[in-house]
């Protein structure tokens, strides 16, 4: 699919949504005019703005908001804070949400936003000022019928509380449905918080059912444990697989009979890292990754698998946790391993899928029973599940192009049909 590219291409986040984008959208025919519309961002919005510091400075920062797609529903999608975000990784997760939603079939489009910031060098007033002033400058774009941001890295309840509370106080009304991932206090979802983990729970099981592998006693190896790594961990655990390995970028931990994680959470939470944790050995990160397993979930950010070490990874499964984890260079040599891989847009759809739940609910006014949740979302992602690999078997292409097709030619069909306003 990608012959000749620098390492430079490789590790762009918007270089490798295309080129799987344009290998999906050669297989399907998709007509040139299509084809233009969905590989390009609606919209893009930079804001530069200032913020005064703790320490009495004026520091000023830019903040990101991309609409990939607005198609089949308003636009869908976190906002990440780290120092190293660029518009090619924000358009990337934009076009992502797109696919993501698409995949699972919720009436969203896709977007993302992220701020350049540190948050680790922030303290809280900071952060909520800055957080504030970012949604008074992207105010316009957003709204429940126009575009819902939720939390991604870096971000959480907290941040979507003071997004809410902003914008509420702007249109002199409060607004709970504008974004999602909120607290459960004031229109979150119950469910919410661990969605994403429970998702990857739902696709790992069915991977496993699909290839005849025991669900009791698999080993999993999980690289993040942040929201999604530590939800997935503590519910596969439940399920009676081994989380034989936690690799964090401070430090990694490996154990064969199965990391307690219960305990582990607890020690992370007193401690704040796993280093040091006492249930386990400690080993270099890098070396669990592709260490023996039968399920490695890459659950923080993009880039982990890559052309350098997907020859190394020995797991029989991969089940992206996190957007954008495999570049696409290492997917074709993945592939040739026969490694069976769960692409981020299916894997880690459980989050925006129980986002759309939290969105009904707050505009409905009614909230649901956690088990409701669950019970849906588990729904869904089995349904997805089997409709990708489903078009896998049936169109001759490897889990993640199948995930892209269905995806793309959900939303090309809505664009056909909605017409060209002109
Ligand atoms: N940030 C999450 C993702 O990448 C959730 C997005 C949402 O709930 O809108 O899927």
């Amino acid at each position: 699919m990608t012959t000749t590219v620098t390492l430079e291409q490789e590790m762009n986040p918007w270089e490798a949504q295309a080129a799987r984008f344009d290998f999906a959208a050669r297989k399907l025919n998709l007509d040139e005019g299509l084809w233009k519309v969905l590989r390009s961002p609606s919209r893009e919005i930079i804001v530069h703005f200032p913020v005064l510091l703790d320490n009495g400075k004026v520091e000023l920062f830019t903040g990101y908001r991309v609409h990939h797609s607005v198609a089949r529903g308003p636009g869908k999608g976190g906002i990440r804070y780290a120092p190293d975000v660029n518009l090619d990784e924000v358009r990337a997760l934009a076009s992502w949400m797109t696919w993501k939603c698409a995949v699972v079939n919720i009436p969203f489009g896709g977007a993302k936003g992220g701020v350049i910031c540190d948050p680790k060098k922030l303290s809280q007033g900071e952060l909520e000022r800055i957080t504030r002033r970012y949604t008074a400058e992207i105010m316009e774009f957003i709204g429940p019928e126009k575009d819902v941001p939720a939390p991604d890295v870096n971000t959480n309840e907290q941040t979507m509380a003071w997004i809410m509370d902003t914008y509420s106080m702007h249109m002199r009304q409060t607004v709970t449905s504008v974004v999602t991932g909120k607290p459960i206090t004031m229109g979150g979802s119950r469910g919410r918080r661990e969605a994403t983990g429970r998702g990857i729970r739902v696709v790992c099981v069915e991977a496993l059912r699909y290839l005849n592998m025991p669900v009791e006693g698999c080993r999993v190896v999980i690289q993040g444990f942040g929201n999604v790594g530590s939800n997935a961990a503590h519910l596969l655990m439940e399920m009676g697989c081994k989380i034989i390995g936690i690799a964090e970028y401070d430090g990694g931990l490996y154990n064969a009979n199965g990391i307690d994680i219960h305990a582990l959470v607890e020690y992370r939470e007193r401690n704040s890292s796993i280093v040091g944790f006492r249930g386990a050995e400690a080993i270099e990160s890098a070396n669990l990754l592709t260490s023996v397993c039968d399920i490695l979930i890459p659950a923080a950010t993009e880039n982990v698998i890559t052309s350098r070490n997907a020859a190394k990874i020995q797991a029989r499964i991969v089940c992206e946790g996190a957007n954008g984890p495999t570049t696409a260079v290492a997917d074709e040599i993945l592939a040739d391993k026969g490694i069976f891989i769960v692409p981020d847009i299916l894997a880690n759809a459980g989050g925006v899928t129980a986002s759309y739940f939290e969105w009904v609910q707050d505009r409905q006014g009614y909230f649901w029973k956690e088990e409701m949740v669950n019970e849906r979302l588990e729904e869904i992602l089995k349904e997805s599940f089997a409709d990708v690999v489903h078009y896998a078997q049936t169109h001759d292409v490897n889990n993640r192009i199948a995930a892209y097709m269905l995806a793309i030619d959900r939303v090309a069909g809505v664009i056909r049909q909605r017409g060209f306003y002109a």
